[in-house]
């Protein structure tokens, strides 16, 4: 099948190269002739082409997207014409925190004491509500920990409020966390669904460093709590492809923290540590071919991501086991540029295998 998705980056790229041995063609939506996924399938560039959307959707059997932060606009417009997967209704929800939470909320699932703040006057409002500390971040276009604002004390409110620059936003308890979570599923159109094992995420200033798949020290009961959250956001939402839930585990149990429509970073182990990629079973949920078996393939598996700088890659290239994944982006501080994977036979195995990628990992 001809697949259009819209965005070029490293998720579009890591996408195609999982869907071809499937006999299936890309096209992608860009803004430049330079981006990760231009090198691997028709480009329609939006400073070219008149309209790219409509030439992605002349061009393709079914459409994806690679971001929450989609125009819903567009997807509506294309999906008049072509199937897209996930449909309108995934972004929709997914791309606003305020929606996701109102979902979280009509569907019993645990998540943060939260109120939507929209002048300093509702900000103070929803303090006195939710208390100290508490965390104040845009309601969209949040990525990477931008966005949001720690508030610990009164004298911080003025601060907090200038730093959303008036656009739309919401202030949640801060949860006092053991750990950050997530599990990726997916669902396909048959409605059939499958799971990988929760993994743990390890992050520095709000970027994501490192994922320990499977976690450790995960009960047979908290995977299947957080299966039965997942079941019913995609059951609800209709989903079709991959799903992300991000958790925060606390003493209580499992917060929800957020969703994304789509493969993620915390699920790039898979590509080298599972029987089936996210990637590859994204692609065949929205193809409507049989989901491929989640199960992890090595006892222990980690990802480490590659920010800002390549680094000593040949080093990285004469480890065992270990696979490396390059995104074709310039280095940039702060950047996702590629990333890391490591497979083993038992924690002690991974943690020394970890230990020689110290220069990619914070001090
Ligand atoms: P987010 O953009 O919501 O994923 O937030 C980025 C990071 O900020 C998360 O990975 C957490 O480390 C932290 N964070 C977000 N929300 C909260 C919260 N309500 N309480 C404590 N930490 C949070």
């Amino acid at each position: 099948m001809k697949i259009g998705v819209i965005g070029a980056g490293q998720l579009g790229r890591m996408l195609a190269l999982s869907g071809y041995p499937l006999n299936h063609q890309f096209g992608f939506t860009t803004k430049s002739n330079n981006e990760p996924s231009s090198m691997l399938g028709l480009v329609f560039n939006e400073n070219e082409c008149q309209n790219s959307a409509e030439s992605i959707m002349n061009f393709a059997d079914v459409v994806t997207y690679e971001s929450e932060n989609t125009d819903v606009e567009i997807i509506r417009n294309i999906s008049k014409n072509v199937k897209v997967f996930p449909s309108e209704k995934s972004l929709f929800i997914s791309q606003h925190r305020c929606r996701e939470k109102k979902l979280f909320d009509s569907l019993n699932i645990p998540c943060a004491p939260n109120q939507k703040v929209n002048s300093l006057n509702d900000l103070r409002l929803a303090l006195n509500n939710i208390g100290f500390p508490a965390i104040l971040k845009t309601a969209t276009n949040g990525y990477d920990g931008k966005g949001q604002f720690v508030i610990h004390s009164d004298s911080q409110i003025d601060k907090a409020w200038d730093s959303m620059n008036g656009v739309e936003s919401i202030l949640e308890g801060f949860v006092s966390f053991k750990r950050e979570l997530s599990l990726i599923a997916v669902r396909g159109i048959d409605n059939d669904h499958k799971y990988y094992p929760l993994v743990e995420n390890i992050h520095h200033n709000g970027i994501l460093r490192k994922t320990i798949a499977p976690a450790n020290r995960i009960d047979h009961n908290i995977q299947d709590i957080a299966e039965k959250y997942m079941r019913k956001i995609l059951d609800e939402l209709d989903h079709v492809g991959v799903l992300t839930i991000e958790f925060f585990e606390t003493d209580k149990g499992l917060l929800v923290n957020e969703i994304a429509p789509r493969v993620h970073n915390s699920g790039h182990w898979t590509i080298d540590g599972a029987t089936t990629s996210q990637f590859e079973n994204h692609i065949r949920a929205i193809t409507g071919m049989p989901l491929g078996d989640t199960t992890p393939i090595h006892n222990c598996c980690a990802m480490v991501n590659i920010i800002g700088k390549t680094g000593d890659t040949n080093s990285v290239l004469k480890m065992p086991n270990t696979h490396l994944h390059l995104y074709n982006k310039k280095e940039r501080k702060d950047r996702k540029i590629g990333h890391i994977n490591v497979n083993a036979g038992s924690v002690d195995e991974l943690q020394k295998r970890l230990s020689q990628l110290k220069q990619y990992l914070p001090k």
